[in-house]
């Protein structure tokens, strides 16, 4: 089995993410090869060969170099699965090279069990298992998903490869989205209404318990499409990411799209009324009762 990974840089630095194809990559043995149009002043950390296409001569993103460059590597490493993030890059190359190629697609992994990939559906209330049936498979994976725990170390072995296609298409650059609302990732403590607080009303229970421990006040999805809280107290793969020293989850089920965005958080509290509901799989402690009884008495205990 031999995966090629595309990593991903934006304005001059290698992304965080690149580390997650290394982590989806470590599930299969075999031999993993990574491809970055990139820069050599930011390289990952990475054991084995890196194809490196310089992104100061061919820009950090343009769709028809980079396919070219990506497709003309896949032809010399007949790689069986094609790695790249589930992120705006991803989503927009991974299909561009998938009909390329007349492979099969896999779009937005969250696993890989019995060698089938695992897909989300029905906005995550399902998943389902799927093989390919083409020799080469192309796969974005959602970020967070395949995080490796460990440190990522390693030299890689470059070879620096040039574009050999022009393009229509000019890279301008990125624009930053304007910052308002909250900024969570600097809290050190998080304490967070899930939709288990069961309406509006409730959310000032938590405010309390936040408040009290001088924390900030996090929402997760559901909490926020319902206008319970603003989308700016997200927390997770479309909110915020952060990793505060205490986070405490209050009805909040753990969706992979919310661990994704706190499980490096220090130490994990969670309160919820289902004692195999998934946040147990990242909290250090689970209580198990009604967040409207026990976090006011918490909260007045504190
Ligand atoms: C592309 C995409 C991106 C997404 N991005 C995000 C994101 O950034 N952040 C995010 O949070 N979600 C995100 N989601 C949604 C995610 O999949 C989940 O649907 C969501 O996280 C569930 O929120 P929840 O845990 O509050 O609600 P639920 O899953 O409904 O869980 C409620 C929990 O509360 C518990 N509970 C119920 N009543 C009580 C009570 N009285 N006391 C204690 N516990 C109780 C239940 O046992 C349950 O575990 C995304 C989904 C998709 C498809």
């Amino acid at each position: 089995m031999k995966l090629l990974l595309i990593g991903e840089y934006r304005e001059k630095k290698l992304l965080d993410v690149t580390y997650d194809l290394v982590g989806f990559a470590n599930k299969f043995n075999g031999e993993k090869i990574m491809l970055a149009i990139g820069y050599e002043s930011d390289l990952p950390k990475f054991d084995g060969k890196l194809y490196l296409a310089d992104a100061k001569e061919v820009g950090e993103y343009n769709p028809n170099v980079h396919k070219k460059i990506i497709l003309d590597v896949i032809e010399k490493e007949k790689p069986d699965i094609v790695v790249f993030i589930h992120s705006s890059f991803g989503w927009d190359l991974a299909p561009r090279v998938a009909t390329s190629l007349n492979a099969a697609q896999f779009t937005e992994v969250v696993g890989y069990k019995d060698n089938n990939f695992v897909v989300p559906s029905c906005n995550s209330k399902l998943r389902r298992d799927l093989s390919a049936k083409s020799d080469i498979t192309i796969v974005t994976i959602q970020a967070g998903a395949f995080t490796p725990l460990e440190e990522p170390t390693g030299t890689p072995i470059v070879e620096n490869i040039k574009a050999n296609s022009s393009s229509s298409l000019e890279f301008l650059g990125y624009e930053e989205a304007e910052a308002k609302g909250l900024d969570l990732t600097k809290a050190e403590i998080i304490v967070t209404a899930g939709r288990g607080i069961g309406k509006k009303d409730n959310v000032s229970i938590i405010q309390d318990l936040a408040t009290k421990l001088g924390g900030q006040l996090g929402a997760s999805r559901p909490v926020a499409d319902n206008q319970w809280l603003d989308q700016s107290h997200q927390v997770g793969t479309t909110g915020q990411t952060v990793s505060p020293k205490l986070y405490i989850a209050c009805g909040v089920s753990g969706a992979i799209q919310h661990l994704a965005g706190m499980k490096k958080s220090e130490f994990i509290v969670a309160i919820n009324t289902d004692k195999d509901a998934p946040i147990t799989e990242v909290a250090d402690i689970l209580v198990v009762a009604d967040v409207l009884q026990f976090v006011p008495a918490l909260t007045n205990k504190l």
